[in-house]
């Protein structure tokens, strides 16, 4: 039996610097997002976090419910690797929890930090981006929340409000641009999509003497597959593995360059661009004129 596993020492501030690239102009443009950091970020991001309460009550319940009881705490792979006490989900959540206090209860407009409410400071800006953009949306925590709190819906909002200040990460914002470009996460081109798929033909044709195809475009096949891109460029025996399978059960299918891509990016940055990524799968379909999408990641 495994001992589990120790609760570290607390460090504060230990993962303060470790801090995402930010977004570059050329993706912010092509996602539909401020270019760059808005003069008026502090009114920007509250009027998403008012939006966003209004819309998604589960965050609004799960800033008025969590009673500090601390079964969360040493859940979250973040904390126990850095010791940053920042990185407890509870932590996590109360980054947002204060801003949310001060400007929509009235406990703390009235009462401000007694009633553990602050204002929206570039100083708490700094903390977001950092630890929002440090918790990776896994919702390990929210399963030992006697509460349900998900810590994973409270930072998608926090990424959410920043964004529509024109805040988010290099990383998050240059996968979701390239989709738009390309149709998936990789930045692999139609061409090279193609060309990849030829590939394989070849490949499998030499390796193993089997005839098999990897269509792209076809239009009237039974199935649209939208594969992880990777499949078609770098665990290519997934890519041959759907061949086989397909084959096998005698059934017609295509992959298409305008979406191929399984994963979606837009989750890590606002819901319009998860929504938006998420619709190139329906309008691939109905181009292609397929009866079924197998759709995975
Ligand atoms: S387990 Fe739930 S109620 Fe307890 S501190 Fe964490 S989020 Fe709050
Ligand atoms: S959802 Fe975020 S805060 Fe919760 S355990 Fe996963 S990484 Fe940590």
């Amino acid at each position: 039996m495994r001992a589990p596993m120790a609760v570290p020492h607390l460090l504060e501030g230990a993962s303060r610097h470790q801090r995402c690239h930010p977004a570059k102009e050329k993706d912010m443009v092509k996602i539909d997002l401020p270019r760059e950091r808005a003069a008026d970020w502090k009114e920007a991001m509250l009027k998403k976090m008012a939006e966003v309460l209004e819309k998604y009550h589960s965050v609004r319940l799960f800033m008025d419910i969590c009673v500090k009881c601390g079964a969360c705490a040493d859940k979250c792979q973040f904390f126990l690797g850095t010791g940053d006490p920042k990185n407890m989900p509870v932590a996590r959540a109360d980054l947002f929890r204060k801003v949310y206090k001060r400007y929509f209860t009235l406990g703390g407009k009235i009462w401000g930090r007694t009633h553990e409410a602050e204002e929206l400071s570039d100083s708490i800006l700094q903390d977001w981006y950092t630890y929002f953009y440090q918790c990776s949306e896994c919702r390990r925590c929210s399963v030992f929340c006697p509460y349900g709190i998900d810590t994973a819906e409270i930072t998608m909002a926090a990424r959410e409000i920043m964004a529509a200040a024109g805040i988010a990460t290099k990383y998050v914002t240059e996968v979701v641009a390239k989709v738009y470009d390309t149709g998936n996460n990789l930045g692999i081109w139609p061409p090279a999509w193609k060309d990849n798929c030829a590939f394989l033909e070849e490949d499998l044709k030499d390796t193993e003497g089997l005839d098999l195809k990897f269509p792209v475009d076809a239009v009237g096949a039974e199935v649209l597959l939208i594969p992880p891109s990777a499949d078609n460029f770098v665990n290519t025996n997934t890519m041959i593995g759907y061949a086989k399978m397909f084959h096998a059960a005698g059934i017609s299918w295509t992959t298409s360059t305008y979406c191929n891509e399984g994963g979606n990016f837009g989750l890590f940055l606002n819901y319009a661009n998860l929504k938006k990524v998420n619709n190139r799968i329906l309008e691939a379909a109905r181009d292609l004129k397929v009866r079924k999408v197998y759709w995975g990641e």
